[in-house]
């Protein structure tokens, strides 16, 4: 097969690229660079089978040769990203999702469709499943992301109704693990940088909040089952096991053995107080689940932010906690006042 894969230099992207170049598939890369890096396709730019276009592909895609199938993950992705660049976000959900769902009309290419957990917003229902329509602000911080991934998912389907496109959509949980950039905001790549740097780890709220942290290669092996098939979705990808984000504090100081202190801050606006997707239909359709644990991913990321260590030691000042959604920290007493929503 011949894939497009936006956002391909992207800490998802670039795992995608590498999957099906390893299956032996031809792979065409684009990505703006805002939030992806050249560093992760950087083992795979000599292959042959390989080519990357720097392009904005809110702007314009023009791919040169037949294509088979195209996957579109360009977007920024990170709450700190999405808030850093809003209109860009919508952007690229709108425009960006239009031209790569024109691009797989025109080559009668499968096209899969990177959606998030995050049509769910702040769910009232729990554990997630698809038939869930989500309860998502349309005008709060959050909506540039969300909103512009439910647009993106009622653009695919109607090309898939109205134009023909064989469209299938993923709702991908939290995910993580090696080339997440240290500083990106995220809570395991957050805390793991933290606590490798000695930093205290920044729980927003109370950490009592809830989040289901997938590893990455078991997520990309979804993606590559959703591209394979020819069913529409949406289907969740995530790893239902569910964790406060205390715990996941509590694991990453226990695995890195820091002595890093852990430190309350403010909690986002519209923060989801929980997030667990049911599974049951990508087991039924794709016969994916995962089978990584939260305990092995996170050894795997911790091992890769050790052996960037510049890298993550220089990430330091900017996952401070006291960025754009976090706020000051607050003294251990105070979060208990912080009512998480009903
Ligand atoms: N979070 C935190 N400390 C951080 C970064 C995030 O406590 O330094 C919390 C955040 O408030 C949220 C959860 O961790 O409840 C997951 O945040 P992340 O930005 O990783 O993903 P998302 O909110 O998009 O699920």
């Amino acid at each position: 097969m011949r894939v497009l894969i936006t956002g391909g230099a992207g800490f998802l992207g670039s795992h995608l690229c590498e999957a099906l170049l390893l299956r032996g598939d031809t792979v065409v890369c684009a990505d703006d660079l805002s939030t992806g890096r050249l560093s992760n396709i950087a083992a795979f730019t000599d292959n042959p089978k390989f080519t990357f276009l720097q392009v904005d592909v809110s702007t314009g895609l023009t791919v040169p040769g037949h294509l088979d199938a195209v996957a579109h993950l360009a977007s920024p992705a990170s709450p700190p990203d999405y808030h850093r660049l809003p209109l860009e976000t919508l952007a690229v959900g709108s425009r960006g999702t239009e031209n790569a769902l024109r691009v797989a009309e025109e080559n009668a290419a499968r096209f899969v469709l990177a959606s998030t957990s995050e049509i769910y917003g702040d769910p009232t229902v729990h554990p997630q499943n698809e038939q869930y329509w989500g309860n998502v602000s349309s005008i709060g911080p959050r909506s540039v992301y969300d909103e512009a991934k439910r647009f993106a998912e009622a653009l695919a389907m109607a090309y898939s109704r109205s134009r023909g496109v064989n469209v299938g959509i993923v709702r991908i949980f939290n995910t993580f693990g090696p080339r997440m950039r240290a500083e990106d905001g995220r809570v395991v790549s957050s805390f793991i940088a933290q606590a490798l740097n000695g930093d205290p780890l920044t729980i927003y709220g109370d950490g009592q909040q809830t989040r289901s942290f997938c590893y990455v290669d078991d997520l990309i092996r979804g993606i590559v089952a959703m591209i394979d098939s020819s069913e529409s979705g949406p289907v969740n990808l995530g790893n239902p096991i569910e964790r406060t984000v205390q715990e996941l504090a509590e694991m990453v100081l226990d695995i890195t053995g820091s002595e890093s202190a852990i430190e309350f801050h403010q909690r986002p606006v519209d923060d989801p107080a929980r997030r667990r997707p049911d599974i049951k239909l990508a087991r039924d359709l794709l016969g994916w689940q995962p089978r990584v644990s939260t305990e092995e991913g996170l050894q795997h990321l911790v091992d890769y932010f050790r052996s960037h260590a510049g890298e993550v030691s220089a990430a330091a000042g900017s996952i401070s906690g006291a960025q754009f959604e976090g706020g000051p920290a607050l003294s251990p007493q105070e979060p208990s006042a912080l009512a998480l929503p009903a």
